[in-house]
């Protein structure tokens, strides 16, 4: 009998300790779902920091419109510009935003079109991409770009974005400027037109030939975009 109470008594401490064993460990599972959930929230709003933002990427010229070309080094800008929107656009998507591509093939889309297509999807901001060039003047080098010039809102984009540009290219001095483009002049929203190399300047084509800065430039526009919406945000 004794050890049968014994084993009574054993089996009831055993039975308290599981209860408490069950509580500690449900209170420990649900203390984790509960940090898994912030940490999720959080991440979630780290990852996508884009999410809900239209963006209109236009990738300049197309089609019968080649745009700048230096054949020597098969260097045409309209797919250069191709390249990089669809580079853009990927990593825009990846943080969450809604992405038109005012061409995503070889076709040739008119200007007032591209504005209009961008107007009509409701875009939040619009970045155009394209190559510079300034004949007779080699010398000239550097990502750089270019806000509507009665656009405020557009300026602080450009001036975030060729920020960025500058930290990719240290040897880069260019500043943001005021252009009369039609693209975003007809265009509704903030936008900034990004020439992202000289096609004229020897070292510009070297670049624009390498992954990584194109890679690099993709990630300058879009920190760039991103440092705008949170100065927009905060006021
Ligand atoms: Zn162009």
């Amino acid at each position: 009998m004794a050890d049968g109470r014994g084993t009574e008594r054993v089996a009831v401490r055993a039975h308290f300790g599981a209860v408490r064993g069950g509580t500690l460990m449900g209170l420990l599972t649900a203390g984790i779902l509960a940090l898994m959930c912030v940490y999720m929230a959080v991440s979630v709003t780290q990852e996508t920091p884009l999410a809900g933002v239209r963006i209109a990427v236009d990738a300049g010229h197309g089609g019968e419109d080649r745009g700048v070309c230096y054949f020597e080094e098969g260097l045409i800008e309209k797919e250069i510009n191709l390249d990089m929107a669809q580079r853009l656009a990927a990593a825009l998507q990846d943080l969450g935003a809604d992405v038109l591509l005012t061409r995503s093939d070889d076709t040739f889309v008119p200007l007032a079109e591209r504005a209009a297509m961008a107007n009509a999807f409701g875009a939040d901001l619009f970045i155009s991409l394209h190559v510079n060039r300034i004949p007779g003047h080699p010398e000239c080098f550097g990502a750089q770009t270019f806000y509507f010039p009665s656009s405020e809102a557009g300026k602080r984009l450009a001036t975030a974005i060729q920020q960025e540009l500058l930290k990719v290219d240290p040897d880069n001095y260019r500043q943001p400027m005021a252009g009369n483009f039609a693209v975003l002049r007809r265009s509704e929203m903030p936008g900034a037109l990004v020439e992202i190399a000289f096609m004229t300047n020897a070292r510009d084509r070297a670049l624009l030939q390498q992954e990584t800065y194109r890679a690099d430039v993709t990630e300058a526009i879009v920190r760039g975009i991103i440092v705008f919406l949170q100065g927009d945000t905060d006021g």
